[in-house]
């Protein structure tokens, strides 16, 4: 009998389809994508094909030095105009080829990865088509694009398609400040012209793992952070703790207190932890029918790494036809578990730009019931400068923006269009087979603790010791969490930190382009109810092109 192979291997069916997915997509390839045969696009193509480091990469250009020189001192529009001859200003070529190179695969930084050909394409065409959505007279068939992958999107989460809605919108920030204007308008419907400080007390709701736009937004919207904002604790593995939260909106609705907004988060950042949705809905309508609430809270979940776990809801776990490994699968069924539950949200934050492979900015907020919008509608004598008649067709009265372009829908379109569930399915399978490996690699090497390993998701982050003085990571880190008893905790700390950003700092950005970060991890929380953050590296691995041997290479200098 052959033995089974190993939990963190790729298996062969899968290798075989991750490479043609590789080929297909994410290659550059101008007999596949003839775009890329056009002067400007081979030529910056073949100069970030060029494996040069991030920093020596000015002197490798022609005329490198002198360009950057050009393009920091350039203050003022040429007087003339500059006929086209078939070719484009050198500096723009110069600052193309020398932006960030995401083709690369040591390009591990952040929730951010190489877009594929077909988003680059549908980019591309959007440009070139470049529809305004803010009206339908200025964006025609872009609307319908906008709806169709609105409606894709609605299906995929369990909803019904013709009920929800959505918007294109700049990045998921904005989709979650959608979040909260809805939630704020559904309930507090006078905000709208008197602001929030008039008539009922309200608290907001969010979680203290989430993103720092679901901060940044609320002061945005002029509510109170210090008085009007509870943040609920979140569990070792950072999602929201519902034992607070049950707390806390008791806490609000026996003060005859509005809650307009919850706000969740389904994937963070950097540990990726899921908060349920499930039992927060049935928790808000347990207590609003205790305390006869009828304002109940909108539920808004920011799921703008997450979402394309969507992709997963349908997968057959028991067959595994795409034969995911071991190691992988059953975290990806846990969370795929978790994902089911999206469809008891409001409403939701997708990002094409990150786990979709979209060029920015790609961001779609999704709204199960299209009623909801019409909480946003602003007085129609507003919005005189439209013509009457075409305006009841759009959401004009409810958007943010204004002008709102088509590059990210039509990106997001083709993008869904050419790698369909199986081509997404692909690509998360490897992001999570990658970041186990990594992982795997972490927790076998002295000095190390992986954190949030339950996780399983695409980041990974870790602390470092000098395996000199630390010889059991996890005791160490034990004593780190545990800022309330370890009384040398703030020397300990500082030393532990000082050795890892040496050790990241000698190493320089080689290998994997991780970052080290301010907040990889926290302490359990102290006698005034907070925590400390512990700095950590991280790298999360969307891209495509990471393979193992990128990892292996990494570790083997990982103490620098
Ligand atoms: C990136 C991110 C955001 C913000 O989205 P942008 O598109 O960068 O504006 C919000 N929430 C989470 C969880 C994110 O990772």
């Amino acid at each position: 009998m052959t033995p089974p192979p190993p939990p963190h291997a790729i298996r062969p069916g899968f290798e075989s389809a991750i490479h043609r997915l590789r080929e297909a997509f994410f290659s550059r390839n101008p007999s596949r994508w003839p775009l890329y045969s056009l002067p400007p696009f081979a030529d910056i193509l073949a100069f970030r094909a060029l494996p040069i480091p991030s920093s020596e990469r000015v002197a490798h250009y022609p005329d490198g030095p002198a360009m950057l020189a050009r393009l920091r001192s350039l203050d003022a529009v040429p007087a003339a105009s500059r006929q086209p001859d078939g070719e484009i200003d050198p500096l723009i070529l110069f600052a193309a080829a020398l932006s960030k190179n995401w083709e690369v695969p040591y390009s591990v930084e952040n929730v951010a990865t190489m877009p594929s050909d077909p988003g680059i394409l549908g980019a591309v065409l959007g440009t070139l088509a470049n529809p305004n959505l803010v009206h339908p007279e200025y964006a025609e068939m872009a609307v319908e694009l906008e709806h169709a992958v609105i409606r894709q999107i609605a299906t995929q989460t369990g909803w019904d398609p013709a009920m929800a809605t959505g918007i294109f919108t700049q990045g998921g920030t904005f989709c979650n400040l959608y979040g909260y204007l809805l939630g704020i308008r559904k309930n507090l419907p006078l905000a709208r012209e008197y602001g929030l400080e008039h008539g009922l007390d309200y608290r907001i709701i969010n979680s203290q793992g989430g993103h720092y736009s679901n901060t940044t937004n609320l002061s945005l919207l002029g509510v109170n952070l210090r008085r009007k904002t509870i943040r609920i604790r979140i569990t070792d593995d950072n999602d929201m703790d519902m034992a607070d939260l049950e707390r806390q909106l008791r806490a609000c609705f026996q003060l005859g207190c509005v809650v307009p907004t919850i706000m969740l988060t389904m994937g963070t950042t950097d540990t990726f932890a899921v908060d349920q949705v499930k039992p927060v809905r049935d928790l808000c309508d347990r207590l609003c029918a205790q305390y006869e609430i009828t304002a109940k809270p909108h539920l808004h979940v920011d799921a703008a790494v997450g979402w394309p776990l969507i992709f997963f809801l349908d997968y057959n776990f028991d067959r595994n036809p795409l034969e995911i490994n071991e190691s992988t699968l059953a975290g990806l069924r846990r969370n795929t578990e978790r994902f089911r539950e999206l469809r008891h949200a409001d409403s939701f934050t997708v990002d094409f730009h990150k786990w979709g492979y979209v060029p920015y900015t790609s961001s779609l907020v999704m709204i199960r019931d299209r009623k909801d919008l019409a909480a946003l509608e602003h007085d129609p004598e507003n919005f005189s400068y439209f013509e009457k008649d075409t305006e009841g067709q759009t959401h004009l009265h409810s958007t943010i923006e204004c002008s709102r372009g088509g590059v990210g829908v039509f990106a997001a379109a083709t993008s869904l269009l050419h790698l369909g569930v199986e081509g997404h399915q692909l690509l998360v399978a490897n992001a999570l087979q990658t970041a186990g490996y990594f992982r795997h690699r972490l927790a076998q090497t002295p000095g190390v603790m992986v954190l949030a390993p339950a996780n399983h998701g695409p980041s990974a982050s870790f602390r470092l010791y000098d395996p000199a003085i630390v010889a059991d990571p996890e005791a160490e880190f034990a004593l780190e969490y545990d800022v309330l008893n370890t009384p040398d905790w703030s020397v300990r700390v500082a030393r532990n930190n000082q050795y890892h950003r040496q050790a990241f700092l000698r190493r320089g950005k080689r290998g994997l382009y991780t970052n080290y970060v301010a907040s990889a991890a926290h302490t359990d929380y102290d006698a005034h109810d907070r925590y400390r953050i512990l700095p950590g590296e991280k790298a999360v691995f969307m891209n495509p092109l990471t393979r193992f041997e990128h990892i292996d290479a990494f570790i083997a200098t990982i103490h620098g």
